[in-house]
């Protein structure tokens, strides 16, 4: 890979399922495909997932190929509204598989997959997980034809690419959301693609996070790169201003949280108080009951219970 730093080589597992996609439902609003800056293009699908794509005349950088290969098909046929270039790299910026699971569309087109050790790691632990509780049916789509495709690259801390006269620089500054949390960043546009770490106006998962306190840590850390645009994985593009309200929230579900404890409520009594009205209209609300429970577990047990979800009702699928 042209001038890479950091990047060590794994092994890829690559198969191509079978790509003659079910129609897709149609009660969602359909993706927006947005140039944001100067060569790069913001898909924005407020019902699924976003992805950020890098054009220029040798080639393409994607950052998350989507929840199922529809959905990476329907993303490559924006791409090449715009560009016949070739795909040559995809970043996987989270393990959650709503971000990964179109990774076969893409390899099938020729890109080299990149991820940190981490975030192969957890997909490769909980892909079926992911596979069979995903919403596919309710989309009109079908499981079976999402197969695991692995990176070919592993990155640890920062790595850098240039490609068609562009630079994208991928960090690393530990866990938010998730272990292997990538954050992937464009200098020429002053534009971050936030990974898992920051989602707008949208109650992120909780059910991963190894620290809120550590969450918190890394938005704040992350607020030092320079940057006017973000790109998050799920919400609409993003300012400073987006940032630090999310930072606020994650802060006020640990500290909140944290005092509930330590005063001795109960899980049923936290649910019924802790009801978080400021944020009431962001995204996925109704995960509330759910996050909150992976904190109190988080909290009093060293980890959510989301390698056991047999111990109480099945967790959602992450967003
Ligand atoms: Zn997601």
């Amino acid at each position: 890979m042209n001038n890479a730093t950091t990047l060590s080589c794994a092994l890829a597992a690559i198969a191509c399922g079978l790509l003659a996609g079910l129609a897709v439902a149609q009660d969602r609003a359909p993706a927006e495909f947005r140039e944001v800056a100067p060569d790069l293009y913001f898909n924005f699908d407020f019902d699924g997932s976003n992805s950020a794509v890098l054009v220029t005349d040798d080639g393409v950088l994607v950052v998350d190929t989507r929840m199922h290969p529809d959905d990476a098909e329907d993303l490559l046929d924006q791409i090449r509204q715009v560009t016949d270039a070739p795909i040559r790299y995809v970043v996987v910026s989270q393990h959650h598989g709503d971000h990964y699971m179109g990774n076969s569309v893409f390899k099938r087109e020729g890109a080299t997959i990149i991820a940190h050790p981490d975030t192969q790691a957890v997909i490769e632990e909980r892909f079926e997980f992911e596979r069979t509780t995903r919403p596919f049916a309710a989309r009109g789509q079908d499981p079976d034809e999402v197969v695991l495709v692995l990176p070919d690259v592993l990155f640890s801390s920062r790595a850098k690419i240039v490609l068609g006269g562009r630079t994208v620089e991928l960090i690393y500054l530990g866990p938010g959301q998730n272990e292997g949390d990538t954050l992937v960043y464009f200098p020429h546009a002053r534009a971050l693609h936030t990974g898992g770490v920051f989602h707008n106006r949208s109650w992120a998962n909780t059910s991963y996070a190894p620290s809120l306190a550590g969450w918190v840590s890394v938005l704040r850390t992350m607020q030092t790169i320079d940057a006017d645009i973000y790109l998050p994985p799920h919400g609409d593009l993003a300012t400073g201003t987006d940032i630090e309200n999310f930072t606020a929230f994650i802060d006020e579900i640990d500290s909140s949280m944290r005092a509930a404890i330590d005063d001795g409520l109960s899980l049923e009594q936290i649910l019924d108080t802790l009801t978080f009205d400021a944020y009431s209209d962001w995204r996925g609300y109704d995960r509330r009951p759910r996050n909150l429970t992976a904190v109190y577990e988080l909290m009093t047990q060293g980890e959510a219970n989301y390698f056991v979800p047999a111990s109480r009702a099945t967790p959602a699928p992450a967003n």
